[in-house]
């Protein structure tokens, strides 16, 4: 039985999913499909630029996995500039944050995707005297083979 994958954890939601070299049409390009936890990996390394080990630690796997999603990530970058070829952004093995806010009135507790705002008010009783909880932080299945955990 093959190991299962190990999700990643991905904080990001990403505005643009299709870029491309302009004056070509889609139908005469190749397109590189970059993985959403690949585009993270670049995000977390090359952007934030942070070390190896605390990308992996904020992605939920281990050194070793990061450096090859990177090496992939950089890898199919550099061949869609070099060669002009377009890039789709999509999939992978990804579990997206989720965000769990708590009312202080009524101690009521939900959950809403990442980036989608702050929530106004509570669903419950309409307070707006909420919280966001950090500590207890969870994720939901997004990607092919993930299990919630
Ligand atoms: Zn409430």
């Amino acid at each position: 039985m093959p190991r299962p994958i190990k999700c990643r954890k991905v904080d990001y939601n990403p505005g643009s999913k299709f870029f491309k070299p302009a004056g070509i049409p889609v139908s005469e390009l190749e397109v590189s499909v970059l993985a959403l936890d690949e585009l993270e990996a670049l995000r977390l390394a090359d952007y934030e630029g942070l070390y190896q080990e605390e990308a992996a630690r904020k992605m939920n796997i281990s050194r070793q996995t990061f450096g090859n999603i990177i090496s992939s990530a950089r890898s199919k970058t550099a061949d869609a500039l070099i060669n002009g070829k377009a890039i789709k952004i999509e999939g992978g093995h990804i579990a997206m944050a989720e965000r769990k806010f708590v009312c202080l009135d009524c101690k009521y507790e939900w959950i809403l995707p990442f980036g989608t705002g702050h929530p106004e008010k509570c669903p419950g009783c309409g307070s707006v005297n909420i919280q966001r909880v950090k500590e207890d932080y969870s994720v939901s299945s997004r990607g092919r083979g993930c299990g919630r955990r």
